[in-house]
Protein backbone atom coordinates (compact mmCIF):
# COMPACT_ATOMS: atom_id res chain seq x y z
CA UNK A 1 0.00 0.00 0.00
CA UNK A 2 1.43 3.64 -0.94
CA UNK A 3 2.84 6.05 1.86
CA UNK A 4 -0.73 7.69 3.86
CA UNK A 5 -0.08 10.88 5.39
CA UNK A 6 -3.90 11.49 7.26
CA UNK A 7 -6.43 8.87 7.76
CA UNK A 8 -9.99 9.91 7.49
CA UNK A 9 -12.97 8.03 9.08
CA UNK A 10 -16.44 8.79 6.95
CA UNK A 11 -17.14 10.45 3.69
CA UNK A 12 -19.09 12.92 5.10
CA UNK A 13 -19.07 16.66 5.10
CA UNK A 14 -16.48 16.73 7.90
CA UNK A 15 -14.32 14.09 6.40
CA UNK A 16 -14.45 15.44 2.83
CA UNK A 17 -13.61 18.98 3.55
CA UNK A 18 -10.62 17.66 5.45
CA UNK A 19 -9.68 14.91 2.64
CA UNK A 20 -10.11 17.90 0.00
CA UNK A 21 -8.05 20.13 2.27
CA UNK A 22 -4.94 17.77 2.96
CA UNK A 23 -5.17 16.42 -0.37
CA UNK A 24 -4.04 19.95 -2.15
CA UNK A 25 -1.68 20.46 0.56
CA UNK A 26 0.55 17.74 -0.93
CA UNK A 27 -0.84 14.82 1.54
CA UNK A 28 -1.81 11.33 0.67
CA UNK A 29 -5.00 10.95 2.21
CA UNK A 30 -7.31 7.55 3.12
CA UNK A 31 -10.75 7.10 3.70
CA UNK A 32 -12.17 4.60 5.14
CA UNK A 33 -16.50 4.80 4.91
CA UNK A 34 -18.26 2.17 6.26
CA UNK A 35 -21.16 2.32 3.72
CA UNK A 36 -21.14 1.97 0.37
CA UNK A 37 -20.95 5.46 -0.60
CA UNK A 38 -19.54 9.14 -0.17
CA UNK A 39 -21.40 11.90 0.88
CA UNK A 40 -22.49 10.63 4.89
CA UNK A 41 -26.07 11.83 5.62
CA UNK A 42 -26.28 14.19 2.41
CA UNK A 43 -26.10 11.19 0.04
CA UNK A 44 -28.63 11.67 -3.32
CA UNK A 45 -29.31 9.26 -6.03
CA UNK A 46 -31.57 9.17 -9.21
CA UNK A 47 -34.24 6.58 -8.24
CA UNK A 48 -36.54 4.19 -10.06
CA UNK A 49 -38.69 6.98 -10.88
CA UNK A 50 -35.98 9.31 -12.06
CA UNK A 51 -36.31 11.87 -9.68
CA UNK A 52 -33.06 12.55 -7.58
CA UNK A 53 -33.95 12.05 -4.03
CA UNK A 54 -31.87 12.28 -0.59
CA UNK A 55 -31.59 9.11 1.03
CA UNK A 56 -31.20 10.34 4.50
CA UNK A 57 -33.89 12.71 4.48
CA UNK A 58 -34.02 16.33 2.53
CA UNK A 59 -31.19 18.40 3.17
CA UNK A 60 -31.82 22.55 2.39
CA UNK A 61 -28.33 24.21 2.18
CA UNK A 62 -28.33 27.21 3.81
CA UNK A 63 -25.87 29.90 5.08
CA UNK A 64 -25.21 33.59 6.39
CA UNK A 65 -21.19 32.58 6.26
CA UNK A 66 -19.37 33.97 3.22
CA UNK A 67 -16.43 31.57 3.35
CA UNK A 68 -18.38 28.40 3.51
CA UNK A 69 -20.95 29.81 0.46
CA UNK A 70 -17.67 30.81 -1.21
CA UNK A 71 -16.17 27.06 -0.42
CA UNK A 72 -19.00 25.01 -1.78
CA UNK A 73 -19.39 27.14 -5.05
CA UNK A 74 -15.75 25.74 -6.02
CA UNK A 75 -17.20 22.40 -6.41
CA UNK A 76 -20.79 22.76 -7.64
CA UNK A 77 -23.29 24.88 -9.31
CA UNK A 78 -26.52 26.36 -7.27
CA UNK A 79 -29.65 26.86 -7.73
CA UNK A 80 -31.55 29.35 -5.63
CA UNK A 81 -33.90 27.70 -3.66
CA UNK A 82 -35.94 29.29 -0.46
CA UNK A 83 -37.54 26.30 1.28
CA UNK A 84 -40.91 26.53 2.77
CA UNK A 85 -43.07 24.07 4.63
CA UNK A 86 -46.51 23.06 5.85
CA UNK A 87 -48.22 21.99 7.92
CA UNK A 88 -51.39 20.03 8.03
CA UNK A 89 -53.04 20.91 11.58
CA UNK A 90 -56.70 20.21 12.64
CA UNK A 91 -57.66 19.50 8.96
CA UNK A 92 -56.06 23.16 8.09
CA UNK A 93 -52.85 23.45 6.16
CA UNK A 94 -50.51 26.30 7.73
CA UNK A 95 -47.38 27.56 6.85
CA UNK A 96 -44.47 26.64 9.53
CA UNK A 97 -42.37 28.84 10.68
CA UNK A 98 -45.73 30.29 12.52
CA UNK A 99 -46.46 33.70 11.07
CA UNK A 100 -49.73 35.81 10.59
CA UNK A 101 -51.52 33.51 8.36
CA UNK A 102 -50.46 30.63 10.97
CA UNK A 103 -52.45 32.08 13.39
CA UNK A 104 -55.52 33.61 11.61
CA UNK A 105 -55.89 29.77 9.81
CA UNK A 106 -55.58 27.90 13.18
CA UNK A 107 -57.45 30.80 14.98
CA UNK A 108 -59.82 32.70 13.06
CA UNK A 109 -58.18 35.78 13.93
CA UNK A 110 -57.75 38.84 11.74
CA UNK A 111 -54.64 39.83 12.25
CA UNK A 112 -52.68 42.03 9.11
CA UNK A 113 -50.15 43.72 10.60
CA UNK A 114 -46.60 42.94 12.60
CA UNK A 115 -47.63 45.42 15.49
CA UNK A 116 -51.59 43.09 15.95
CA UNK A 117 -49.35 39.96 15.88
CA UNK A 118 -46.67 41.00 18.36
CA UNK A 119 -50.13 42.35 20.57
CA UNK A 120 -51.08 38.43 19.75
CA UNK A 121 -47.73 36.91 21.11
CA UNK A 122 -47.97 38.94 23.44
CA UNK A 123 -51.36 38.44 25.14
CA UNK A 124 -50.58 34.88 24.47
CA UNK A 125 -47.11 34.10 25.42
CA UNK A 126 -46.37 33.05 29.31
CA UNK A 127 -43.19 34.72 30.27
CA UNK A 128 -40.09 32.80 31.93
CA UNK A 129 -36.93 35.05 32.00
CA UNK A 130 -34.98 31.60 32.63
CA UNK A 131 -36.52 28.83 30.45
CA UNK A 132 -35.58 25.90 31.90
CA UNK A 133 -37.01 23.36 29.51
CA UNK A 134 -38.41 22.73 26.09
CA UNK A 135 -41.64 23.49 27.41
CA UNK A 136 -40.76 26.67 28.77
CA UNK A 137 -38.98 27.69 26.06
CA UNK A 138 -41.72 27.45 24.09
CA UNK A 139 -44.79 29.20 26.38
CA UNK A 140 -42.55 31.74 26.72
CA UNK A 141 -42.43 32.45 22.70
CA UNK A 142 -45.80 31.39 21.81
CA UNK A 143 -47.83 30.89 24.78
CA UNK A 144 -50.16 27.47 25.54
CA UNK A 145 -52.26 27.39 22.32
CA UNK A 146 -49.53 27.57 19.74
CA UNK A 147 -47.74 24.98 21.64
CA UNK A 148 -50.12 22.27 22.31
CA UNK A 149 -51.06 22.32 18.23
CA UNK A 150 -47.61 22.80 16.75
CA UNK A 151 -44.76 21.83 19.15
CA UNK A 152 -45.98 19.58 21.76
CA UNK A 153 -46.71 16.12 19.76
CA UNK A 154 -44.40 17.11 17.24
CA UNK A 155 -41.48 17.20 19.54
CA UNK A 156 -43.03 13.85 21.21
CA UNK A 157 -43.20 12.29 17.82
CA UNK A 158 -39.64 13.24 17.08
CA UNK A 159 -37.71 12.96 20.25
CA UNK A 160 -39.93 10.44 22.09
CA UNK A 161 -39.47 13.12 25.21
CA UNK A 162 -42.31 15.87 25.45
CA UNK A 163 -40.67 20.00 25.39
CA UNK A 164 -40.50 19.62 29.24
CA UNK A 165 -38.12 16.58 29.19
CA UNK A 166 -35.73 18.47 26.95
CA UNK A 167 -32.97 21.24 26.83
CA UNK A 168 -34.67 24.63 26.44
CA UNK A 169 -31.84 25.00 23.93
CA UNK A 170 -33.70 22.41 21.72
CA UNK A 171 -36.64 24.63 20.85
CA UNK A 172 -35.26 28.02 22.33
CA UNK A 173 -34.32 29.25 18.85
CA UNK A 174 -37.49 28.04 17.23
CA UNK A 175 -38.74 30.99 14.95
CA UNK A 176 -41.32 32.86 15.13
CA UNK A 177 -42.46 35.45 12.45
CA UNK A 178 -44.34 38.90 13.35
CA UNK A 179 -45.36 38.76 9.08
CA UNK A 180 -46.32 37.05 6.22
CA UNK A 181 -42.62 35.59 6.00
CA UNK A 182 -43.65 32.15 4.74
CA UNK A 183 -40.28 31.39 4.48
CA UNK A 184 -38.10 28.53 6.44
CA UNK A 185 -34.84 29.97 6.53
CA UNK A 186 -33.86 33.63 6.39
CA UNK A 187 -30.43 32.80 5.53
CA UNK A 188 -28.50 34.93 2.55
CA UNK A 189 -27.74 32.30 0.91
CA UNK A 190 -30.17 29.26 0.65
CA UNK A 191 -29.62 26.96 -2.49
CA UNK A 192 -29.41 23.35 -3.66
CA UNK A 193 -26.21 22.04 -5.86
CA UNK A 194 -27.38 21.31 -9.18
CA UNK A 195 -26.93 17.61 -10.27
CA UNK A 196 -27.10 17.03 -6.58
CA UNK A 197 -24.54 16.51 -3.66
CA UNK A 198 -23.27 13.72 -4.37
CA UNK A 199 -21.83 15.08 -7.51
CA UNK A 200 -20.25 17.92 -5.67
CA UNK A 201 -18.49 15.42 -2.93
CA UNK A 202 -17.26 13.20 -6.06
CA UNK A 203 -15.68 16.76 -7.09
CA UNK A 204 -14.52 17.41 -4.00
CA UNK A 205 -12.42 14.03 -3.43
CA UNK A 206 -11.40 13.58 -7.09
CA UNK A 207 -7.73 14.68 -6.11
CA UNK A 208 -5.53 12.07 -7.24
CA UNK A 209 -3.97 12.23 -3.64
CA UNK A 210 -7.04 10.55 -2.26
CA UNK A 211 -8.15 6.76 -1.88
CA UNK A 212 -11.68 6.00 -0.49
CA UNK A 213 -12.37 2.71 1.02
CA UNK A 214 -16.31 2.14 0.65
CA UNK A 215 -17.94 -0.63 3.08
CA UNK A 216 -15.03 -0.40 5.35
CA UNK A 217 -15.81 0.06 8.90
CA UNK A 218 -12.59 1.79 10.80
CA UNK A 219 -13.24 -0.64 13.70
CA UNK A 220 -12.87 -3.78 11.89
CA UNK A 221 -9.64 -3.00 10.40
CA UNK A 222 -8.02 -0.47 12.81
CA UNK A 223 -4.78 -2.83 13.27
CA UNK A 224 -4.59 -2.87 9.56
CA UNK A 225 -3.87 1.41 9.61
CA UNK A 226 -1.09 2.44 12.05
CA UNK A 227 1.25 5.46 12.04
CA UNK A 228 0.16 8.11 10.35
CA UNK A 229 0.49 11.81 10.99
CA UNK A 230 -2.88 12.59 11.66
CA UNK A 231 -6.57 11.11 12.40
CA UNK A 232 -9.60 12.40 11.44
CA UNK A 233 -12.79 10.31 13.31
CA UNK A 234 -16.40 11.10 12.47
CA UNK A 235 -18.24 8.60 13.35
CA UNK A 236 -19.97 8.18 17.24
CA UNK A 237 -17.81 9.59 19.74
CA UNK A 238 -18.89 6.58 22.12
CA UNK A 239 -18.19 3.76 19.63
CA UNK A 240 -14.85 5.38 19.64
CA UNK A 241 -13.93 4.22 22.96
CA UNK A 242 -15.61 1.19 23.14
CA UNK A 243 -18.86 2.24 24.99
CA UNK A 244 -16.85 2.45 27.99
CA UNK A 245 -18.91 5.57 29.71
CA UNK A 246 -21.78 4.38 28.97
CA UNK A 247 -21.94 1.12 31.03
CA UNK A 248 -25.48 1.15 32.54
CA UNK A 249 -26.40 4.52 30.47
CA UNK A 250 -25.64 4.82 26.48
CA UNK A 251 -25.44 8.35 24.80
CA UNK A 252 -28.70 8.60 23.25
CA UNK A 253 -29.65 9.33 19.93
CA UNK A 254 -32.66 9.11 16.98
CA UNK A 255 -32.89 7.81 14.57
CA UNK A 256 -35.18 7.88 11.54
CA UNK A 257 -37.27 5.51 9.49
CA UNK A 258 -37.51 6.51 5.65
CA UNK A 259 -40.70 4.80 3.71
CA UNK A 260 -40.68 5.53 0.06
CA UNK A 261 -43.58 5.04 -1.83
CA UNK A 262 -44.10 5.69 -5.29
CA UNK A 263 -47.64 7.63 -6.79
CA UNK A 264 -48.43 7.35 -10.46
CA UNK A 265 -49.72 11.26 -10.31
CA UNK A 266 -47.73 14.35 -11.35
CA UNK A 267 -47.56 15.64 -7.57
CA UNK A 268 -48.98 14.01 -4.29
CA UNK A 269 -48.84 17.02 -1.99
CA UNK A 270 -48.72 20.56 -2.90
CA UNK A 271 -45.03 21.30 -1.45
CA UNK A 272 -41.70 19.35 -1.10
CA UNK A 273 -42.28 19.19 2.90
CA UNK A 274 -45.59 18.41 4.55
CA UNK A 275 -45.10 18.07 8.49
CA UNK A 276 -47.45 16.45 10.53
CA UNK A 277 -47.72 17.66 13.75
CA UNK A 278 -50.49 15.95 15.85
CA UNK A 279 -51.05 13.00 17.05
CA UNK A 280 -53.13 11.50 14.73
CA UNK A 281 -50.19 9.84 11.85
CA UNK A 282 -47.04 8.85 12.96
CA UNK A 283 -44.95 10.05 10.88
CA UNK A 284 -43.60 13.89 11.63
CA UNK A 285 -43.65 14.90 7.73
CA UNK A 286 -43.65 13.65 3.84
CA UNK A 287 -41.15 15.18 1.15
CA UNK A 288 -42.23 14.75 -2.22
CA UNK A 289 -38.58 15.49 -3.99
CA UNK A 290 -40.21 16.29 -7.44
CA UNK A 291 -40.94 19.37 -6.18
CA UNK A 292 -37.16 20.44 -5.74
CA UNK A 293 -35.51 21.28 -8.78
CA UNK A 294 -38.73 21.26 -10.36
CA UNK A 295 -38.65 17.73 -11.55
CA UNK A 296 -39.85 15.73 -14.72
CA UNK A 297 -41.17 12.05 -14.27
CA UNK A 298 -44.61 10.60 -15.15
CA UNK A 299 -44.54 9.51 -11.08
CA UNK A 300 -43.57 10.64 -8.32
CA UNK A 301 -41.92 9.72 -5.27
CA UNK A 302 -42.73 10.37 -1.44
CA UNK A 303 -40.78 9.30 1.49
CA UNK A 304 -42.96 9.34 4.78
CA UNK A 305 -40.20 9.86 8.23
CA UNK A 306 -40.66 8.00 11.49
CA UNK A 307 -38.32 9.47 13.82
CA UNK A 308 -37.45 5.91 15.86
CA UNK A 309 -34.91 4.87 18.40
CA UNK A 310 -32.83 2.13 16.52
CA UNK A 311 -31.11 2.61 14.04
CA UNK A 312 -28.66 4.57 12.51
CA UNK A 313 -27.68 7.25 14.64
CA UNK A 314 -29.03 10.90 13.56
CA UNK A 315 -29.58 13.30 16.04
CA UNK A 316 -28.50 13.53 19.39
CA UNK A 317 -30.52 14.26 22.17
CA UNK A 318 -29.38 17.15 23.84
CA UNK A 319 -30.39 16.73 27.57
CA UNK A 320 -28.65 16.90 30.89
CA UNK A 321 -27.85 13.23 31.73
CA UNK A 322 -26.63 12.66 27.73
CA UNK A 323 -24.15 16.00 28.14
CA UNK A 324 -22.65 14.49 30.95
CA UNK A 325 -21.61 11.20 30.11
CA UNK A 326 -20.93 13.23 26.44
CA UNK A 327 -18.52 15.28 28.69
CA UNK A 328 -16.62 12.21 30.00
CA UNK A 329 -15.84 10.78 25.98
CA UNK A 330 -14.43 14.55 25.36
CA UNK A 331 -12.23 13.98 27.85
CA UNK A 332 -11.07 11.49 26.73
CA UNK A 333 -10.90 12.58 23.25
CA UNK A 334 -8.84 15.26 24.15
CA UNK A 335 -6.15 13.59 25.45
CA UNK A 336 -5.39 12.06 22.13
CA UNK A 337 -3.37 14.41 20.70
CA UNK A 338 -3.21 13.05 16.44
CA UNK A 339 -6.56 11.89 16.30
CA UNK A 340 -9.44 14.82 16.14
CA UNK A 341 -13.10 13.71 16.74
CA UNK A 342 -14.98 16.06 14.07
CA UNK A 343 -18.06 16.58 12.77
CA UNK A 344 -21.73 16.08 14.19
CA UNK A 345 -21.11 12.62 15.79
CA UNK A 346 -17.87 12.85 17.28
CA UNK A 347 -18.93 16.18 18.68
CA UNK A 348 -22.68 14.87 19.93
CA UNK A 349 -23.90 18.03 18.79
CA UNK A 350 -26.24 18.77 15.76
CA UNK A 351 -24.77 20.97 12.55
CA UNK A 352 -26.63 22.05 9.98
CA UNK A 353 -24.69 21.47 6.74
CA UNK A 354 -22.74 24.88 6.62
CA UNK A 355 -21.83 24.62 10.22
CA UNK A 356 -20.28 21.32 9.15
CA UNK A 357 -18.37 22.79 6.62
CA UNK A 358 -17.35 25.95 8.75
CA UNK A 359 -16.03 23.59 11.69
CA UNK A 360 -14.31 21.03 8.93
CA UNK A 361 -12.81 24.46 7.49
CA UNK A 362 -11.65 26.54 10.61
CA UNK A 363 -9.78 22.65 12.26
CA UNK A 364 -7.71 22.76 9.17
CA UNK A 365 -6.52 26.05 9.42
CA UNK A 366 -5.98 25.86 13.05
CA UNK A 367 -3.88 22.53 12.41
CA UNK A 368 -1.86 24.03 9.93
CA UNK A 369 -1.67 27.80 10.94
CA UNK A 370 2.17 28.12 11.70
CA UNK A 371 2.15 29.10 15.75
CA UNK A 372 -0.49 25.77 15.89
CA UNK A 373 1.27 23.82 18.51
CA UNK A 374 0.40 19.77 19.64
CA UNK A 375 0.33 19.64 23.21
CA UNK A 376 3.09 18.35 25.26
P1 LIG B 1 -22.08 12.54 8.52
O1 LIG B 1 -22.70 13.10 7.29
O2 LIG B 1 -22.92 11.71 9.40
O3 LIG B 1 -20.80 11.71 8.08
C1 LIG B 1 -20.15 10.79 8.93
C2 LIG B 1 -19.73 9.60 8.10
O4 LIG B 1 -18.89 8.76 8.89
C3 LIG B 1 -20.91 8.76 7.64
O5 LIG B 1 -20.87 8.60 6.23
C4 LIG B 1 -20.70 7.42 8.37
O6 LIG B 1 -21.12 6.30 7.62
C5 LIG B 1 -19.18 7.42 8.57
N1 LIG B 1 -18.75 6.56 9.68
C6 LIG B 1 -19.21 6.57 10.96
N2 LIG B 1 -18.59 5.62 11.70
C7 LIG B 1 -17.70 5.01 10.88
C8 LIG B 1 -16.78 3.96 11.05
N3 LIG B 1 -16.66 3.30 12.22
N4 LIG B 1 -16.00 3.57 10.00
C9 LIG B 1 -16.13 4.19 8.79
N5 LIG B 1 -17.02 5.19 8.57
C10 LIG B 1 -17.79 5.61 9.60
N6 LIG B 1 -28.39 20.18 7.52
C11 LIG B 1 -28.77 21.31 6.85
O7 LIG B 1 -28.01 22.28 6.80
N7 LIG B 1 -29.98 21.36 6.20
C12 LIG B 1 -30.85 20.32 6.20
O8 LIG B 1 -31.93 20.41 5.61
C13 LIG B 1 -30.49 19.15 6.93
N8 LIG B 1 -31.32 18.08 6.98
C14 LIG B 1 -30.97 16.98 7.70
C15 LIG B 1 -31.85 15.90 7.76
C16 LIG B 1 -31.52 14.77 8.49
C17 LIG B 1 -32.49 13.65 8.56
C18 LIG B 1 -30.26 14.71 9.17
C19 LIG B 1 -29.90 13.49 9.98
C20 LIG B 1 -29.39 15.76 9.09
C21 LIG B 1 -29.71 16.92 8.36
N9 LIG B 1 -28.84 17.98 8.26
C22 LIG B 1 -29.22 19.11 7.58
C23 LIG B 1 -27.51 17.93 8.90
C24 LIG B 1 -26.42 17.36 7.98
O9 LIG B 1 -26.77 16.06 7.58
C25 LIG B 1 -25.09 17.36 8.75
O10 LIG B 1 -24.69 18.68 9.00
C26 LIG B 1 -23.94 16.68 8.04
O11 LIG B 1 -24.29 15.42 7.56
C27 LIG B 1 -22.76 16.56 8.99
O12 LIG B 1 -21.68 15.96 8.35
P2 LIG B 1 -20.68 15.02 9.15
O13 LIG B 1 -19.54 14.79 8.24
O14 LIG B 1 -20.40 15.59 10.49
O15 LIG B 1 -21.49 13.68 9.45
Amino acid sequence: MKTIDILIIGAGISGAVLAERYANKGKKVLILEKRNHIAGNCYDYVDENGILVSKYGAHLFHTNNEMVWKYVNRFSEWYPWEHKVIARVDEKTVPIPVNITTVNTLFDTSISTEEEMNNWLEENRIPFSNPSNGEEAVLNRVGQVLYEKMFKYYTKKQWDKYPAELNASVLERIPVRNNYDDRYFSDSYQALPKGGYTQMFEKMLSHPNITILLGTDYFDVKEQYKNFEKIFYTGPVDRFFEFKHSLSEQLEYRSINFVSETHDCEFFQENSVVNYPGMEVDFTRIVEYKHFGNQKSDKTTIVKEFTVDEGEPYYPVPNPRNQEIYAKYKEEADKLVDVHFVGRLANYKYFNMDEAFKNALDLFEMLESNNYKTAG
